[in-house]
């Protein structure tokens, strides 16, 4: 479900400093088949917190608590407050920010409750207010770059971890592999957290990271709370014989038969755990088109047109001629396809990111088999859904329906991992 190839294809960023400061914190762990997946003397830590991307270039949105709000600046003045359940409008206009039709000289505001309720939030889009969403923690509203808001919930990891695996799972998944989720969402948002500490955000809320929508309070979001609970602070470990490392856990809905390697995607995620190689038949429970997929044919014309509207600069090639697989992984799947324009010009790019560009949903993997003929494309032998990297969601319910526990399956899925508490 989650990590685009835009996401994963960053740049390599050394994961030393972060790590060598919580990694006095760590504690050994056994991870054992059922009971506690961890046995641990629990370390004091402090609460760590991560920045969530869950508004950009908003033009007006408004919130509300059933505690007080404060509106604070960047010095900890208090600019505003709202009683409970008062709903305030905050928009950008000229260049500072707006409490309610208020105009303040910042360009930067903190919202907190007074207690500890959420902060209730909806985005004025299309010309109604959208749904309302509770987010545990605080809000950071700054200016952006088009003079509207961005808006960045400040938030424990373990609340984020809830509110990912409330959305990232399927509601009928068993606990064992809620689990599992709450593991490899802790993981990889932590790792991303080391990597990122320049940045004003750590994750956005969408694919491109791991969707979150704040809290759900229904039973899918109770058993999510529940899963984090029972093995808060517990990540994925790699150690390579030098260090230990925390595993960017990549997963996907469906791997359709065999999980790929991210090393494609960048040095720092070529180790053992994410080789890719693992067989998996799991996934084969998973419903409608997902194991596999049905063939999709669509003219030269229609992927040109979509390939350039998602990068504009491919407009260059003018056209498309033809189009062909150039690399391989190890495990078969198309990884680098060439579009052939007019006067013999060519792009090369990732068949992840030409599969997105096409429409994700279509083209629901990339691992397919692709024919041209003549102005047509026909892509079929679809296996999967998602980009196959390391765990696969629905194979990771199909060993939960066998009995395995989710130590078990994300030792299957990252070989060479370990389990061990961060904090
Ligand atoms: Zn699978």
């Amino acid at each position: 479900m989650s990590t685009t190839p835009r996401d994963m294809a960053n740049t390599y960023v050394s994961l030393i400093p972060v790590w060598l400061r919580y990694a006095a914190l760590l504690v050994i762990i056994h991870s054992s088949a059922e009971a506690k997946i961890i046995t641990t003397t629990k370390t004091e830590t402090p609460l760590r917190s991560v920045r969530v991307l869950i508004g950009s270039n908003v033009k007006l949105f408004k919130v509300r608590s059933t505690d007080s709000l404060t509106f604070e600046n960047t010095a900890g003045d208090i600019l505003h407050q709202a009683a409970p359940h008062q709903w305030m409008s905050i928009r950008a206009r000229q260049g500072v920010i707006e409490i309610d039709d208020v105009v303040y000289d910042a360009q930067e505001v903190i919202v907190q409750s007074s207690q500890i309720a959420p902060i209730e939030l909806s985005k004025y889009k299309n010309r109604k207010w959208q749904d309302v969403i509770s987010y545990p923690g605080s809000m950071r509203c700054s200016l952006s770059d088009t003079g509207h808001i961005n808006i960045v919930n400040h938030v424990d990891v373990e609340s984020y971890v809830a509110g990912v695996v409330a959305r990232e799972v399927w509601p009928t998944f068993a606990k064992q592999a809620y689990r599992a989720q709450a593991i490899i969402a802790r993981s990889f948002v932590l790792r991303q957290m080391q990597r990122r500490q320049s940045k004003s955000w750590d994750v956005t809320d969408g694919q491109g990271s791991q969707v979150y929508a704040g809290l759900r309070e229904d039973r899918t979001g109770r058993r999510a709370i529940q899963a984090t609970k029972y093995t808060e602070g517990i990540v994925c470990i790699y150690d390579d014989g030098k260090q230990s490392q925390i595993i960017r856990t990549y997963y996907s809905a469906a791997c359709g038969g065999m999980t790929q390697s991210a090393a494609i995607f960048g040095a720092e995620d070529d180790i053992a755990p994410l080789a890719g190689g693992v067989a998996c038949d799991y996934c084969r429970i998973a419903p409608g088109n997902t194991y596999r997929w049905e063939p999709v044919r669509l003219t030269k014309h229609e992927i040109f047109r979509r390939i350039v509207a998602r990068y504009d600069s491919l407009r260059s090639l003018g056209t498309l001629r033809d189009l062909s697989i150039v690399q391989r992984s190890a495990q078969g799947r198309p990884v680098t396809i060439r579009l052939r324009g007019k006067d013999d010009q060519h792009h090369d790019m990732l068949v992840e990111q030409f599969r997105l560009a096409i429409g994700g949903n279509q083209l629901r993997s990339s691992d397919f088999r692709m024919r041209v003929s003549g102005e047509t494309v026909i892509f079929d032998n679809g296996r999967g859904f998602g980009h196959g990297l390391g765990l696969c969601q629905w194979g990771m319910e199909g060993q939960a329906r066998e009995g395995k526990s989710a130590a078990e399956i994300l030792r299957y899925y990252f070989p060479g991992s370990r389990l061990q508490r961060a904090y």
